[in-house]
C-alpha cells in the first residue's frame, strides 16, 4: 500500500447502525401509508415492500426518500424523518476508532445515502471528517468507480493514496477498487471471510501494524 492520505467511510453498515433506516423504510413510512390507505399495517408494509423492490437498490429512486414521499403521497418526510431520529445507533468502536484516527489521517464518509439524511446519522461523528459525500446528492449518481475517482479528484488525491471501507461488496469494495482504491470490506455478520474486516478496530489495526 501506497502512503496513505486518505481514509473514506461508508455510513451507513459500517459506522451507523441499520436501525434508523430499518425505522424509516419498513415501520414509519408503511405506518404512514397505512393511515392514508386506510390500510391495516401489515398490508401496508407488503404493498410498501414490493414497490421497493420493483425499484431496487441498482436505481438512484431507491435512496431518494423526496421521492418515495412523493411517489406514495405521504406529505412531508420533515416529520416522519424527526419521529425517527431517536433511533440512530453507532457501531459500539465506531467513535473511539473515527476519533483516533483523524488524529493522524484525513477522514471522509463516502455515502450513498442523501445528505438530508447522512447530516442527521452523522451528527456527534461530523467533526471527525473533513467532507461528507453522498453519491446521490453531490453527483446524482450510485458508488460508481467513477463516484470514487471523482472524490479523489475532489481531495487532490491519488486513488491508490486512498483506503475505502465499507459493507457493500458492489458499492463499497468492488465499485472502489474498480477505481484504484485500496478497499476494505467490512462484514460485521461475525463470519469472517477472507480478507473482511469483522469491524473497524481490525481497520486500525491494520495501519498500525501493517502487514
Ligand atoms: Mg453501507
Amino acid at each position: 500500500m501506497n502512503q496513505v492520505e486518505l481514509i473514506s467511510f461508508d455510513a451507513e453498515g459500517t459506522l451507523v447502525t441499520p436501525d434508523f433506516s430499518e425505522t424509516i423504510w419498513h415501520e414509519a413510512i408503511p405506518a404512514l401509508y397505512a393511515q392514508k390507505q386506510g390500510l391495516d399495517f401489515a398490508q401496508a408494509k407488503r404493498r410498501i415492500v414490493e414497490e421497493y423492490s420493483r425499484i431496487g437498490d441498482q436505481r438512484l429512486e431507491w435512496y431518494d426518500i423526496e421521492y418515495w414521499f412523493d411517489y406514495l403521497g405521504l406529505g412531508s418526510s420533515e416529520p416522519v424523518i424527526q419521529s425517527c431520529l431517536n433511533r440512530i445507533r453507532y457501531y459500539p468502536e465506531a467513535i473511539d476508532v473515527i476519533s483516533s484516527l483523524a488524529s493522524e489521517y484525513k477522514l471522509i464518509v463516502a455515502s450513498g445515502t442523501p445528505l438530508e439524511l447522512l447530516h442527521l446519522l452523522l451528527q456527534d461523528m461530523k467533526p471527525y471528517f473533513v467532507r461528507v459525500f453522498s453519491s446521490v446528492s453531490h453527483y446524482k449518481e450510485l458508488k460508481s468507480p467513477d463516484f470514487y475517482l471523482r472524490i479523489c479528484a475532489e481531495m487532490g488525491v491519488k486513488p491508490n493514496q486512498v483506503i475505502h471501507v465499507g459493507d457493500n461488496w458492489q458499492f463499497d469494495f468492488l465499485n472502489s477498487r474498480q477505481a484504484g482504491i485500496n478497499a476494505f470490506y467490512i462484514d460485521r455478520s461475525g463470519e469472517n471471510h477472507h480478507e473482511s474486516l469483522s469491524d473497524l478496530t481490525q481497520l486500525k489495526d491494520l495501519l498500525v501494524y501493517p502487514i
